[in-house]
């Protein structure tokens, strides 16, 4: 098995780290990262600069590791346009901090997997749901159980699965969960302060609010100590109001 690695927190992040070494000793891995974080980029592709990649040595793993001045979805685009075959298998993480809900929209690491679908290649987003620093071991082992199991399984097309893992040490953890997204939305705070020379620049924080962690969702999955594995894909229509919508619109279909 071939399988292409990327992430959103960098090349140099732990939680890659941790993904290669695990899956470098099941399958040929080639590995393609952003040079520099790139958390919550989306599924931003670069079309007006130069996309360059300069190859790395990370101890303890072997394989080619390159980190590319783009997006994750560059990433994704390049590793599999630029190998005489595609992967059979993109990974993308593990992320640091938590891809639940609406984060999912954000979320480079999901869209490297999502660009992964897109491309017609099998992919799976991992991400531990903490930002503190914590021991990426069990999410790198689930993660390898579930490329192996991939390997064999034929995903319906334009899917992916959005993994989410608690922060937990692997006897807490409670099982593994089939979820769907809930909602966990951030109120976005802006700070507006004023720079050295008199501007004001704004800046985004806030902390999610979650307003669906029914069971059965992802943020309820970890709530429980259980590992998530949302299924995902990229038609974004709204299927609930697609019938309705002739009538919802009467009027405004002549031209
Ligand atoms: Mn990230």
């Amino acid at each position: 098995m071939r399988i292409l690695i990327t992430n959103d927190d960098g090349v140099r992040a732990p939680g890659l780290c941790a993904l290669i070494r695990s899956l470098q000793e099941v399958a040929e891995l080639r590995v393609i990262a952003p040079e520099r974080e790139q958390s919550a980029a989306g599924h931003a592709v670069t079309l007006h600069k130069p996309l360059r990649l300069a190859p790395v040595a990370l101890s303890g793993v072997n394989g080619e590791v390159f980190a590319c001045n783009g997006t994750p979805a560059d990433c994704v685009i390049l590793g599999a346009l630029t190998d005489s075959d595609p992967p059979d298998l993109v990974v993308a993480g593990i992320n640091g901090g938590a891809n639940l809900g609406e984060e999912v929209l954000y979320s480079g690491t999901v869209s490297a997997a999502m660009e992964a679908a897109i491309q017609g290649i099998p992919s799976f987003a991992i991400s531990v749901t903490s930002y503190d620093e914590v021991d990426f071991g069990p999410a790198a082992r689930f993660a390898r159980r579930l490329a192996l199991l991939l390997d064999d399984l034929d995903l319906p097309d334009n899917s992916f699965l959005n993994v989410n893992v608690p922060p937990v040490s692997p006897e807490q953890i409670q099982g593994v969960a089939i979820t769907r997204l809930g909602h966990r939305a951030y109120i976005n705070r802006i700070h507006r302060r004023e720079d050295p020379r008199g501007e004001t620049y704004y800046w985004f924080s806030g902390d999610p609010t979650e307003s669906d962690s029914a069971p059965g969702t992802d943020i309820g999955a970890i709530a429980e100590n259980k590992i998530s594995i949302t299924p995902a894909h990229f038609d974004l229509t709204s299927y609930e109001i697609l019938d309705n919508l002739d009538s919802l619109l009467e009027g405004l279909r002549e031209w």
